[in-house]
């Protein structure tokens, strides 16, 4: 049996002695400890005993009525993620460069998990994951910095744009010598310095129907999509693809002070359809987007600031982290959320179920998300 630790992210406070102060994730949790077993609990969590021999030493100091007090302490201090098992072995899921650059990444992975997990693996399943990021553009390239960051190595990207001098007030990937040049083959370039064991696959594609998008996303084990353009079909096409192909998607944009962003797993979220139909017919909302698919859209040029392009991206690429790794539950289905610069807050703005009749998601699946 393992022996368990106190997680070196928790901090333990002696401010006085009938209680205990432990300060985690900001938190600062007080227990009342008058009888000072749990300050004796908490010093046997130094990584030398298992389980078993916790609760022993437990029954030893006090009696052994009161060692199903320990028992009730151990599953306390595992349900709050507080400790975490000694020696827990990479299984050469990763190798020494691996371990070496992505250590802090793994020691937030350990903050994540439930306890049992082990944090090599959830790095060496982002690392191996396939994500496809359609848009290279504010929103692409900084997305693009972030999964490169998180360490995944397996990426394909579409744009079809070139870099222009406007773009460079955000689109951070680029420099002014870059002005001509195609986004995409520049961003692989860009990446590649940052990361040169990444495995990039560059498309320089316009979408113009389904089958564009299912060219680019086949195979992969998450799609993000910041290309709002074609503006009246884009979301369609999206989620029809993605709920055809069984791939969780997130979808995200600007819209001048605010961004917003949702994501859809295929078969366990209501998809983009599912929340169509829950407007019903008379709704404002469904005429205004009635009118946008006819092609309604700000003047160019339209506002964007690279800062919310930023906190946007960040969002976005936190939710690809729960949906990749499965190790938290998605925190952006069933709902559009937004970034709002004026009180700098995030919202719910809606919500919706899945419809279990909708035709664009009733046969998807997604067994591993359920
Ligand atoms: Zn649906």
């Amino acid at each position: 049996m393992e022996k368990v630790k106190l997680k070196s992210t928790v901090l333990i406070y002696s401010i006085n002695k009938k209680s205990v102060t432990l300060r985690y994730c900001s938190e600062i949790i007080n227990i009342d400890d008058s009888l000072g077993d749990i300050a004796f609990f908490f010093g046997l969590l130094n990584g030398l005993y298992n389980e078993s021999e916790i609760i022993e030493e437990f029954s030893k100091k006090y009696n052994s009525e009161y060692s199903q007090k320990a028992v009730e302490y151990l599953e306390t201090v595992k349900d709050l993620g507080l400790v975490e098992l000694v020696n827990v072995d990479n299984q050469n899921v990763l190798d020494d460069y691996e371990i070496k650059r992505w250590s802090r990444n793994i020691e937030f992975f350990n903050v994540i998990i439930p306890f049992g997990y082990n944090k090599y693996e959830v790095q060496s399943k982002i690392c191996n994951s396939r994500v496809a990021l359609i848009g290279c553009g504010g929103l692409g390239s900084h997305i693009l910095l972030e999964l490169a960051a998180l360490g995944i190595k397996n990426l394909v990207i579409a744009d079809f744009d070139e870099i222009e001098l406007s773009n460079l007030n955000r689109q951070i990937l680029y420099k002014e010598d870059d002005i001509g040049k195609k986004k995409v083959f520049t961003a692989k370039e860009r990446v590649l310095e940052f990361s040169s064991r990444m495995n990039i696959t560059a498309l320089d594609k316009k979408i113009s129907s389904k089958d564009d998008i299912k060219e680019i996303v086949s195979g992969v084990d998450l799609v993000i999509c910041v290309a709002d353009k074609p503006r009246h079909s884009m979301v369609k096409w999206l989620n029809s693809v993605c709920c055809e192909l069984n791939i969780p998607y997130i979808n995200g944009g600007l819209d001048t002070k605010r961004s917003n962003f949702y994501s859809v797993i295929p078969g366990v979220s209501g998809c983009t359809e599912c929340w169509f139909s829950s407007l019903g017919d008379s709704l404002l909302q469904k005429k205004v987007l009635q009118e946008d698919y006819l092609g309604k859209d700000y003047k160019m040029p339209a506002p964007a600031l690279s800062a919310l392009v930023s906190i946007t991206a960040g969002i976005m690429v936190c939710e690809a982290i729960k949906l990749l790794s499965k190790s938290q539950h998605a925190g952006l289905t069933n709902k559009r959320k937004s970034f709002i610069f004026d009180d700098l807050s995030i919202v719910t703005e809606e919500k919706w179920n899945k419809n279990i009749d909708c035709l664009c998601c009733k046969n998807s699946r997604n067994k591993e998300y359920a």
